[in-house]
């Protein structure tokens, strides 16, 4: 397996970095990385395995905890299993797994395009599918009440016609007899040294270990074909815009019984007109107008279960903030909720008659230092300040 680079260095930040600059840096070096915009290349589907491991661990707390204190041993259940063993199922999920996983869809057979490695592995051990990754947009009361939605993507699949092993209906393939179905055959190198013993990649069945006299019209040989699919996900009440579901098992095929990839789903949740979410509150301004500022007033206020009547005390000044508790956006997989803020703004009238322009400078003549306190302040420290 080959040396595993710090998750840090992965994604490019800072060991001290927080949850939005990891999110931001995955999201960028996932785009750059993509499958889509890269394929048959190898590197670049390896490099975005990395990426994807480097950010699950780095974006839950607990994993990266471990991570932080145990390094890949706190995050790996399969660390010290039988590491370095050349990507046997066993031990443990390496780079090479992938190169091969990818290899399979990309350049036909199992394996095939890989050659020449002198390990040793069993072209016939299962190995799990690779990720897929979906986009889904989403309302604001969708997100804050989780909802089901249908989302639509490419997957690798096994072939439904041969079931998977490449040859055409009601034929199977032969085992290959030149490597008795290892993929892989021994040679001998005479060296300085004596008689080295290596093995390479077997090329009557190109590491398959299987040969197909009649390939499967479906697939042409393949035993996997590439196709749209739609799938119902839930997604949960909470979500914010820009997070990344994960549902497992919803991902490429695995290979020869592996257990499928899991389905990546990046979730955009669209504004909502008057609502505006702060981490799981929600915020709303409303315009009162200055008599029902000054007076005090029962207004209706929407909020995500409808509205509720709310008491506007008398003397409300523009700005203020009220709350309204429970009425937020719940957080994922508990019972919580944020709360509701509501921001008064005072609108102040225009396009007075005049005989509301009268009623004001009524009002206005009839004021004194008592109802406009911050007034009475400022001009007292501008005497302060500057003499009468
Ligand atoms: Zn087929
Ligand atoms: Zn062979």
């Amino acid at each position: 397996m080959a040396d595993k680079r710090d998750y840090y260095e992965v994604l490019g930040v800072k060991k001290e970095a927080d949850d939005d600059e990891i999110k931001k840096a995955y999201r960028s070096l996932a785009k750059k990385y993509h499958p889509d915009l890269h394929p048959g290349d190898s590197e670049a589907e390896a490099k975005f395995k990395e990426l994807n491991e480097a950010y699950e661990v780095l974006s839950d707390k607990d994993k990266r905890a471990r991570y932080d204190q145990f390094g890949f041993a706190g995050v790996d259940p399969n660390f010290g299993g039988g590491a370095g063993g050349g990507g046997a199922w066993s031990g443990g999920f390496g780079i090479e797994d992938l190169f091969e996983n990818f290899g399979d869809f990309f350049s036909g057979g199992f394996g095939g395009g890989f050659g020449g490695r002198s390990s040793r592995r069993n072209p016939n051990a299962p190995r799990q599918g690779t990720d897929c990754e979906a986009n889904v947009t989403i309302s604001f009361e969708e997100a804050a009440k989780g909802c089901k939605k249908e989302v639509s993507y490419h997957r690798i699949e096994n072939c439904p016609e041969c079931g998977g092993n490449g040859a055409e209906k009601g034929t199977s393939p032969k085992t290959c007899p030149n490597c008795g179905g290892s993929g892989q055959v021994r040679i001998n190198q005479r060296s300085p040294f004596g008689v080295i013993q290596s093995y390479t990649q077997c090329e009557h069945c190109h590491g398959t270990g299987k040969l197909i006299e009649k390939p499967c019209k479906n697939c042409d040989g393949k035993g996997r074909i590439r196709r749209i699919v739609n799938e119902n996900i839930d997604i949960l009440a909470g979500i914010d815009d820009d997070q990344i579901l994960n549902v497992p098992g919803k991902g490429n095929a695995g290979a020869n019984g592996g257990p499928n990839g899991d389905l990546h789903v990046y979730v955009t949740v669209r504004p909502h007109p008057i609502f505006e979410r702060r981490g799981n509150d929600v915020w709303l301004n409303i315009p009162i107008t200055f008599s029902q500022a000054a007076l005090g007033a029962d207004i209706e206020v929407p909020t995500l279960d409808g509205k509720v009547n709310f008491h506007i005390h008398e003397g409300t000044q523009p700005g203020d903030v009220f709350k309204i508790k429970g009425k937020g956006i719940p957080y994922i997989n508990s019972r919580a909720r944020g709360d509701q803020y509501v921001q008064v703004t005072v609108e102040v009238p225009k396009n007075l008659s005049k005989k509301q322009k009268e009623l004001l400078t009524e009002l206005d003549k009839s004021g004194d230092d008592k109802n406009y306190q911050k007034r009475k302040s400022f001009v007292s420290k501008l005497k302060e300040i500057f003499g009468e």
